[in-house]
């Protein structure tokens, strides 16, 4: 929509003014630091940074109602560089100029209600957001249109000349590195470390087709952290695992993106996502805590975080007591939830600060759940069967409702919200082995024959096309004839009068 036509008071501020003072802050030490560079850790103590903003009091002289107002009619502004996760630009990075942001398409991604017949197996009604609809098929880009941005920024305003763009993956962030550095290019190349065997081939695909460097490595995603952290600390690089604290913000539009979704009312709402390196979880949690800070929702929702039994060391933490709670990173096993396959999750620290700050606002109302490995794939299957393309993580999402549902953490009164974190299509060879039987071994997940689904072939006689040579008409014609019969006969149809 054209400027003129939004509402006086709302033009003014249609695009957002720089501002704030943004600065990274220690989560161990305490220390704070300038954001004219990139940090991963504290300098001074090697603990987890988080970046916040010194003066974000200046956000609570306008009431949460304008604000509201305000990103509710950014929606129909087509101006790209306040489209995606930076229509929220004032509560992501306020810092960076409307020069330097990054879209590639990424956000709004839609939230869609389960039909009544999922509903109704489940146990309650729900929704789905789509996450896997962002630009490389997961909600990794939301982090990635932050850090990147940041990144044009810096190397603008510095006049960098060459920035190697680092990550270790299991899957998704390495497509959504090499995405973004790819549009930024110039300066920017990127280089990718993968567990060799343990992303998907549609995952491995997505940076080779970008451009950067991959690199497979043996052993799991935990092995290929370690390998970047060694570079990062010892030469040039520009690290983009989520110690990147750029891409927690980024992710926050997700959370931003839910309380917009449903007006704002989140009291009744839980919100349900899959862990695995806990830096999603994170980002939800502290966008949700930033929104209620500045009035724009008054109630905060359950959240729920998922994780699978066989790489589950955030639910083994929340278990214990909390007076005697003490982390500990597990050995993963294989999971079909593999993008969240990780035994020692590196924003942890952050999660457990966030989960305090949490329940203080709200009360008792973050959990963690385990589902099995069998569960997992079955609300994948189960979501898609319905219409709704879900990725294993996104299956892991509807196994923690279920689990939730039956151990009586969420009422049927309440509408959960499930992450599909990734698009179903990046999974698929899960989908396939389970329907082939061949995820009992490694996964010990046995195959339920009415889930199953194989293409079937029809035997047809005479002479038949082969793609290539000219087949006369009166053959073409018996062949078309047969296997319409065949394929009749399969699906039991009547003949029509
Ligand atoms: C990265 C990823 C996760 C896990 O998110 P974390 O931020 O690492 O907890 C879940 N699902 C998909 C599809 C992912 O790519
Ligand atoms: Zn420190």
């Amino acid at each position: 929509m054209k400027t003129d036509l939004f509402p006086e008071d709302i033009r003014p501020h249609l695009l957002p003014e720089p501002g704030g003072d943004l600065g990274y802050d220690c989560l161990n030490c305490r220390s704070r630091l300038q954001p004219d560079r990139l940090y991963y850790t504290c300098p001074k103590c090697g603990g987890l940074l988080m970046l916040t903003d010194s003066q974000s009091e200046r956000l609570s002289q306008k009431p949460g109602s304008f604000w509201r107002r305000l990103f509710d009619y950014r929606l129909m502004d087509n101006r790209q560089a306040i489209r995606g996760v930076f229509t929220f630009h004032e509560f992501i990075a306020p810092l960076i100029p409307l020069e330097d942001i990054i879209y590639l398409g990424e956000g709004h991604t839609p939230v869609v209600a389960a039909p009544p017949s999922l509903a109704k197996e489940v146990g309650a009604s729900f929704y789905v957001k789509l996450d896997g609809l962002n630009p490389s098929a997961s909600f990794k880009d939301r982090g990635m249109a932050a850090a990147l941005s940041y990144l044009q920024y810096l190397t603008r305003s510095q006049g960098l000349t060459q920035v190697m763009a680092v990550c270790a993956s299991t899957g998704d962030t390495s497509a959504a590195a090499a995405l973004y550095a790819a549009s930024l290019g110039g300066p920017v190349k990127s280089a990718v470390l993968l567990p060799r065997g343990r992303v998907t081939p549609q995952q491995l695909s997505q940076p080779l087709g970008s451009g950067a460097k991959v690199f497979e490595l043996p052993g799991v995603f935990d092995d290929c952290m370690k390998v970047v952290e060694h570079l990062s600390e010892r030469y040039q690089v520009t690290l983009l695992n989520s110690k990147n604290p750029w891409r927690v913000l980024g992710q926050e539009s997700y959370a931003y993106e839910v309380a917009q979704q449903f007006d704002y009312e989140l009291g009744d709402l839980v919100i349900i996502v899959p862990v695995g390196n806990a830096g999603n979880i994170t980002a939800i949690l502290s966008g949700l805590l930033k929104f209620y800070r500045f009035g724009l929702i008054d109630r905060l929702p359950k959240v729920i975080a998922v994780q699978s039994e066989r790489a589950n060391p955030v639910f083994l933490y929340y278990s214990q007591n909390q007076a005697e709670r003490k982390y500990a990173p597990v050995t993963v096993r294989p999971s079909v939830a593999q993008a969240a396959m990780i035994g020692d999750p590196v924003s942890f620290p952050r999660l457990a600060a966030l989960v305090e700050q949490y329940e203080k606002a709200a009360g008792t109302s973050f959990f963690v759940v385990e589902v099995t490995e069998e569960a997992i794939m079955e609300g994948m299957i189960q979501a898609n069967r319905r219409g709704l393309p879900v990725c294993t993580q996104g299956g892991e999402g509807l196994a923690g409702l279920k689990t939730a549902l039956a151990a009586g953490l969420i009422t049927p009164s309440e509408t959960a919200v499930v992450d599909s974190t990734a698009h179903a299509l990046k999974f698929m060879d899960f989908q396939n082995a389970y329907f082939d039987g061949r995820l009992a071994h490694e996964y010990g997940i046995p195959t339920r024959p009415e889930l199953t689904n194989r293409p079937q072939a029809v035997s047809i006689p005479g002479v038949l096309p082969d793609g290539h040579t000219k087949m006369s008409e009166d053959d073409h014609r018996k062949f078309v004839a047969a296997a319409a019969r065949e394929i009749a006969a399969a699906l039991d149809l009547k003949e029509s009068q």
